[in-house]
């Protein structure tokens, strides 16, 4: 094998590492296609190539490794040439907090020196051996939720297919969790439910989720995988016909004008657009709700008339729906209080009256999450004190 061949057979454009330093090609976050186009840029024969892709996708996504090294069905020579040419990347953790609840929450750095969070939440039957990771789309977020942490952040930039990838990988690998079984999997579920809005980073989530649903990998069923957004109305329906997952959606408020303060993009697009999309949501119905994340904030979305706003709402679109209610998580200088327990019961109280699931979502991780985003900040907020000293 020569290394590298010119690329004369390439109809993908197989996307290259950008980052300083490193000229060589990160395996994770290529489709099965860019793969193989880039290993017979490489030089492996052509007849070879789709052989060679399914043995490095079986090591990279079944197994978890992270070198070419212990691919033992791979010729010597030929592991030592792809060593040259790829890697198999895992951003930096900077910082894992564990819960005693077994909450766990990881800061990741990439290659370009950015931070997002990943937080992995076990369920709390541990008999059920279940949990959910909740992945970042982006670093920062432009979309300013009044109540989120991360909303105060600027936004940075999208995460790259790999970069989102890369966060079920290194849940994967603390909670030693390969080679992939189908039995007793820890990381049952996942939620794009992270740090930014991944309707803004649509192609990215997308080709990353379809990695994460392969079946000679992951193999995590679309079933079990929730987008959430704050209502890209344009991209809901794509997203439901090109990618096929559940859908959630941040509401928080059942009128246009509690809506836009709380979330300022309903100012672009307003709840009877949101609801009116909701409704088209390819692949929704009653084995398949979406669901409607709605945050208590004291005196603020939380009355009686609230609850029966709501209800009207969902029923007047007549969605197959649930809503998840979530208390408050307050931050250093967040706006808003979280509601009374007893109106939180209330109001999830009112809503199962009327025929619709509302579970209270029970803050996890607690003694280690405080808001989604800080520690993201923290760590800002640690560099910049370190640099002010030096
Ligand atoms: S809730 Fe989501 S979309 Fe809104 S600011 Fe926070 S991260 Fe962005």
């Amino acid at each position: 094998m020569s290394l590298p061949l010119p690329g004369s057979i390439d109809p993908i454009l197989v996307p290259r590492a950008k980052l300083a330093g490193e000229s060589r090609l990160d395996i994770l976050g290529l489709s099965r296609a860019e793969l193989k186009t880039a290993l017979i840029e490489a030089g492996v024969s052509a007849p070879q190539a789709s052989m060679r892709m399914r043995q490095i996708w079986h090591w990279v996504y079944h197994r978890g490794v992270t070198s070419f090294a212990v691919m033992d069905n791979i010729t010597k020579d030929l592991r030592g040439d792809l060593e040259k040419v790829f890697y198999i990347s895992r951003p930096e953790i900077v910082t894992a907090q564990y819960s005693e609840d077994g909450t766990r929450k990881y800061l990741l750095k990439f290659r370009d020196g950015s931070e997002a969070e990943t937080v992995y939440i076990p369920d709390e039957d541990e008999k059920k051996h279940r949990g959910t990771l909740c992945i970042s789309a982006q670093v920062g977020c432009t979309l300013n939720c009044r109540f989120c942490y991360t909303g105060t952040q600027r936004l940075v930039r999208n995460l790259e297919p790999g970069e989102i990838v890369a966060q079920m990988m290194i849940a994967r690998d603390d909670l030693e969790e390969w080679p992939i079984s189908t039995e007793g999997r820890r990381v049952t579920n996942i939620v794009m439910m992270g740090m930014g809005e991944p309707l803004y980073n649509f192609e990215n989530v997308k080709k990353a989720l379809k990695i994460i649903m392969d079946k000679e990998g992951i193999q995590l069923s679309r079933r079990r995988i929730t987008l959430s957004t704050a209502g890209v109305v344009p991209m809901m329906e794509r997203a439901g016909k090109e990618i096929g997952v559940n859908l959630a959606v941040s509401l928080h408020a059942t009128n246009n004008e509690v809506r836009s303060e709380i979330v300022p993009l309903n100012k672009k697009y307003p709840l009877e657009e949101l609801m009116a999309a909701c409704q088209k949501y390819p692949g929704a119905h009653n084995s398949r709700r979406i669901t409607f994340e709605y945050v208590m904030l004291k005196g603020i979305n939380d009355s009686d008339k609230d609850a029966k706003q709501l209800i009207a709402l969902i029923h007047r679109y007549k969605l197959p729906a649930k809503v998840n209610l979530i208390p408050f998580n307050p931050w250093p200088g967040s706006p808003y209080e979280c509601s009374d327990w007893d109106q939180v019961k209330r109001f999830s109280g009112l809503i199962f009256k009327s025929g619709i699931s509302a579970p209270i979502r029970m803050p996890r991780g607690r003694d280690i999450m405080a808001a989604c985003g800080q520690l993201k900040s923290e760590s800002v907020k640690e560099r910049a004190s370190a640099r002010s000293k030096g």
